[in-house]
């Protein structure tokens, strides 16, 4: 008879792949409805936050066949040969309007924004013009509404222009602004908890003994949380001991997300998945075969959904990018994230690994019109100092063991 099998043994390792474990990121997040409560904010302060309410056109746009060139006013019927000659009887500029009509034989000279006349519907470009008193020459036949915007040809009054769960970037403000908008109902904030672990951390206000590391993850987590539109809130940095990680990730599950970084890997002070599981935790996966952030944990207690970053700096930088941020977005009202990956040419021959997927901190740049990548000249997951002159995350698929110079590879852009 061989050994008797122990506990752990039985549960099964729950490492996934990139793909599944992004996958299982999404199918899992609920939004709970204590989470969609909603709050008015005046428009200056509506940038980046996720509207809470569809926002419909208050009135056509544009609101009247609108000149898209500086020129005049015809009727194509006139113009249709590479050249004739018309008489100017007024002129129309943005802000007013012709009174009468643009008979036969007739033009006005018109300005960019202006509403097109009565009788006219096209507009020649001033360039393709000359004019002495009031006879306008003209060297080019015109088609009708060419240069001319019409009239609720971008949005019909009443039609739906943004919709609830966009992310208010400076268009969707000027959208709403345009449609009358002074205050906006807004999604509140997710309130998200970041609990840093680690005997050898201190506080960044803190001079280190020379064995001691000054906590960085707390400060960059957070910053990370606000470019995600969420709230971080700091419950301070919890010590590699059973009852510290239990009291405050007790606290941290009041928030709407908990983030723990450090403590998931295998060392013996690695207690984080522990007491995690003894305050009922339900996980999801205990790693990803990538690299950086292997050991990423996800799971929830009770309502609440919590991931385990791992705490070199750079793995928590890249593990919140690739499964936190996503998660973010829907939890502040909005759609899951999905990370869109684009391409570029391998500045310099690299070799991926045979069974991760690798994410290796890049910058892009062009050369000769095509665009390049190139490692930056990180040390590991460590080294934050280099990560911050790339732009994107290089990403080797497994088993791209050796990818040639000039290959096209996946980059994923960082948020800048
Ligand atoms: P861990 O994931 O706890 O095994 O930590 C891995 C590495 O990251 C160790 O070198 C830690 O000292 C370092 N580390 C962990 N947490 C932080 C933090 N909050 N700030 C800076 N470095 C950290
Ligand atoms: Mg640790």
């Amino acid at each position: 008879m061989g050994e008797p099998i122990r506990p752990s043994e039985v549960i099964p390792p729950m490492v996934l792949t990139y793909e599944q474990a992004l996958h299982t990121v999404r199918e899992r997040i609920t939004v709970t409805p204590l989470q969609v409560a909603s709050e008015t904010v005046p428009l200056e302060e509506a940038l980046g936050r996720v509207l809470a309410e569809q926002i419909r056109a208050s009135r056509d746009y544009p609101p009247f066949d609108r000149s898209a060139r500086d020129g005049y006013a015809v009727r194509s019927a006139d113009v249709q040969g590479s050249h004739a000659v018309l008489e100017c009887v007024g002129e129309v500029a943005a802000g007013a309007y012709f009174e009468g009509e643009i008979k036969p034989g007739k033009c006005a000279t018109i300005m960019t924004g202006a509403p097109l006349p009565s009788g006219a519907d096209a507009v020649v470009m001033i360039e393709a013009t000359t004019k002495q008193n009031e006879r306008v020459e003209i060297h080019q036949a015109v088609r009708a509404d060419e240069n001319v915007v019409p009239k609720a040809s971008e949005a019909r009054a009443g039609s739906l222009v943004l919709d609830c769960g966009t992310r208010l970037r400076a268009d969707a403000i000027g959208v709403l602004a345009a449609n009358g908008h002074t205050h906006v109902e807004v999604f509140r904030k997710p309130r998200v908890a970041i609990l840093p672990t680690g005997n050898e951390l201190v506080s960044a206000s803190v001079e280190p003994e020379w064995f001691q590391i000054r906590d960085s993850n707390a400060s960059s987590l957070a910053a990370q949380v606000i470019e995600a539109g969420g709230e971080p809130w700091q419950l301070g940095i919890a010590r590699d001991s059973d009852e510290d990680l239990k009291s405050l990730i007790s606290k941290g599950l009041q928030a709407d997300l908990l983030l723990v970084s450090g403590g998931v890997s295998v060392g013996k002070y690695d207690l984080v998945e522990h007491v995690l599981e003894g305050l009922g935790g339900e996980f999801y996966f205990r790693g990803a075969s990538i690299r950086p952030g292997r050991p990423v944990v996800f799971g929830r207690i009770g309502e609440k959904f919590f991931f385990g970053l791992p705490g070199n700096p750079v793995s928590t930088l890249v593990t919140f990018m690739l499964f936190v941020r996503p998660v973010l977005n829907t939890l502040a009202g909005g759609a899951f994230e999905e990370p869109v990956f684009l391409r570029a040419r391998l500045a310099s021959p690299r070799a991926g690994k045979k069974d991760l997927t690798v994410f290796v901190p890049a910058y892009t740049r062009m050369r000769d019109g095509e665009p390049f990548v190139e490692p930056a000249a990180w040390q590991g997951s460590g080294d934050i100092v280099n990560f911050t002159a790339a732009d994107c995350l290089m990403v080797f698929q497994p088993g791209q063991t050796s990818v040639d110079e000039g290959a096209w590879v996946d980059v994923l852009p960082l948020p800048r």
